[in-house]
């Protein structure tokens, strides 16, 4: 499929940083997925934010989990 979420590696989610309490962004690299803040570049675990995912990051998920099948 052709859509412009497929393509992306990364989602703004509305998940606030533990840091700073800014949201941060969910990304994918090779192997594995990750949360950053764009403001202070603190990076998280996935596990450390699952529980409280959002949205974007559900959706992100799906599709991550999509891509490796
Ligand atoms: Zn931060």
């Amino acid at each position: 499929m052709w859509n412009s979420f497929s393509r992306s590696r990364k989602a703004q989610t509305t998940l606030p940083c533990r840091e700073c309490g800014k949201p941060v962004i969910i990304e994918r690299s090779c192997h594995e997925v990750h949360l950053t803040c764009p403001a202070c570049g603190k990076s998280y675990p996935i596990q450390e934010y699952i529980r409280e995912a959002d949205e974007a990051m559900e959706d992100f998920l799906n599709h991550v989990y999509c891509d490796r099948m």
